[in-house]
């Protein structure tokens, strides 16, 4: 592992160690490592013949592709960052990252070609656009193969910037994470060190990469799979019975799916009766798991499950919670998102900086080498964000209990305070879970005259489901203390998500503070 302290060197160590397996799959298209190397040697030479300069930005606005992955560590091999964008979103929101981010080329799957050319006309100098899985001249593959396969061989310092993902936008509008090649690496080495089993990879290792690229959840676990010379399915868009499909057909071993996608997967009219046989783990995380949820997932899938905590900003993972400690019969453990992952430090604070003792709830800080850069033209938050010490505030709330396990509350932002008192929506959003006809909830704050705040609870009914609101609400009481468990239920037909898969409380929030301000903002 100490050969491949760049993203280039991954494509060139796995291309001499083993030539011959499987780096990508993509319907049916399949890239081995060697040739993986040579097209990543051919992207950065095209590239630089298209003018593209060490240290610029290239962006990617299209669905999952073994295109994708071949420009990102094409790119890395001349020094080029590359900026993907998540294809769900807005053409004004495409058009805000592409301006932002300044790149001069802009590369474009094919689903997404006319939301990309709408972003564009609202560009003063729109980049130059090379169109994925399409022939011609401005077609990627054309593009790429016009150049020779000779490694450019230039010297890229592992501090250099690699990728600028963008957060998710959950709570306000995304930014623009800088990681470097040893942010996005540095950190897997000292994890493969480790003795991990959910984390050891052997030769027949497929590794199924079903989320979007344009979030670490995506884009960052394709590296891991790469990193560790495992095969890669690369899935176009997620698709719950596609992903049975590569279960059970194509033996896809390990995967990184958030919740809401999992608990689609879990709900498939076949999901009982797939041969689950090959599948060893299934890591999950990017948002809060209802226990009932993760109970569920365990007893059907039947593997070893490792829930993932981390942000765009620390490259993904920087907490795990084992296998072992997932116990279905309830114990405590299952609760917490888990222990720091090799070489990262977890603490909690104070609002004004005090370290805080175990079981106190405070802001999640962490400290380790997979600490973003900063944040791309935002000085201001990159200052608020990481300390000179190198502590980076997550947002995130949360304790530490005395073994070290991390327990995550919510999001500071999304901490209710009524009658003085602090409720964690996912707390309560775990009670309410339970309810037979619930199947998604988010708990909200809404303004209330007598406690300041009050709990609302924002439910999507099973299909057919007709509960009145105080069955649920009574149900919510007789799970969790009083004060908070919510008052008032609005019903909707689905939870608004974002392409993490995140509720956006912030869009269901915001129809009742209208002119009035939130105690936490
Ligand atoms: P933005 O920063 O733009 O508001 P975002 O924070 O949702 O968006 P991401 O970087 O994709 O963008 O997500 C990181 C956040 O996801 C964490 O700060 C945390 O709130 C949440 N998260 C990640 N993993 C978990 C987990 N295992 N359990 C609960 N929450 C998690
Ligand atoms: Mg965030």
């Amino acid at each position: 592992f100490d050969q491949m302290p760049t993203l280039g060197d991954i494509a060139r160590f796995h291309a001499r160690e083993r030539p011959e397996a499987v780096a990508l799959s993509f319907e049916g298209r399949d890239t081995s490592f060697r040739q993986f190397d040579r097209n990543t040697n051919k992207v950065a030479n095209a590239l630089i013949a298209s003018g593209v300069k060490k240290g610029e930005r290239v962006a990617y606005v299209g669905k999952n592709s073994d295109q994708y992955f071949e420009l990102l560590f094409g790119a890395a091999k001349m020094g080029g960052v590359t900026l993907p964008i998540g294809w769900r979103l807005a053409p004004a929101e495409m058009a805000y990252i592409i301006q932002d981010g300044q790149g001069s080329l802009l590369f474009v799957g094919p689903e997404v070609a006319e939301q990309a050319k709408a972003a564009l006309s609202e560009l003063e100098n729109p980049p130059q656009v090379i169109f994925m899985e399409t022939d011609g001249p401005d077609g990627f593959a054309g593009w790429r193969d016009g150049q020779t396969d000779a490694d450019p061989d230039i010297d890229i310092p592992p501090d250099n910037v690699a990728l600028q993902l963008y957060t998710s936008g959950t709570t306000g509008r995304p930014k623009g994470a800088m990681l470097s090649h040893d942010n996005l690496l540095g950190g897997r080495r000292e994890a493969a060190e480790a003795d991990l089993p959910w984390n050891q990879w052997g030769p027949d290792d497929v590794s199924l990469v079903a989320m979007p690229v344009g979030h670490i959840g995506g884009t960052g676990w394709g590296i891991v799979g790469l990193y560790n010379g495992a095969k890669g399915i690369v899935a176009r868009e997620f698709d719950p019975f596609r992903v049975l499909d590569f279960i059970e057909k194509d033996g896809a071993s390990k995967m990184f799916m958030v919740p809401a996608a999992l608990q689609i997967v879990v709900r498939q009219p076949n999901a009982r009766n797939v041969d689950y046989s090959r599948l060893k783990y299934i890591l999950y995380g990017a948002s809060p798991i209802p226990l009932d949820l993760l109970r569920e997932c365990m007893e059907v899938f039947g593997c070893g499950f490792c829930q993932q905590y981390g942000m765009t900003e620390t490259c993904g993972t920087i907490v795990y919670l084992p296998p072992e400690d997932h116990d279905p019969n309830g114990n405590q453990r299952m609760r917490a998102a888990g222990i720091p992952m090799p070489g990262v430090e977890i603490r909690i604070e104070d609002s004004e900086g005090n370290v805080l003792p175990p079981n106190t709830v405070g802001e999640v800080v962490t400290r380790s080498r997979a600490n973003m850069k900063g944040y791309w033209n935002l000085d201001e938050a990159t200052r608020s964000t990481i300390a000179e010490d190198g502590w980076l505030h997550t947002g995130d709330a949360g304790y530490l209990d005395e073994d070290g396990y991390l327990y995550i509350h919510d999001r500071v932002k999304d901490m209710i305070i009524s009658g003085g008192e602090n409720i964690y929506p996912a707390e309560v959003e775990n009670a309410v879970y339970g309810h037979p006809d619930v199947a998604e909830v988010a708990i909200i704050g809404v303004p209330d005259d007598k406690w300041g705040e009050a709990a609302k609870a924002v439910v999507a009914l099973k299909p057919g489901a007709r509960p009145d609101a105080d069955s649920i609400l009574s149900f919510a009481r007789s799970r969790i203390a009083g004060f908070k468990a919510p008052k008032s239920v609005d019903f909707v037909e689905a939870l608004p998500r974002n392409a993490s898969g995140k509720i956006l409380k912030k869009d269901l929030r915001a129809p009742y503070w209208q002119g009035k301000d939130r105690a936490v903002n």
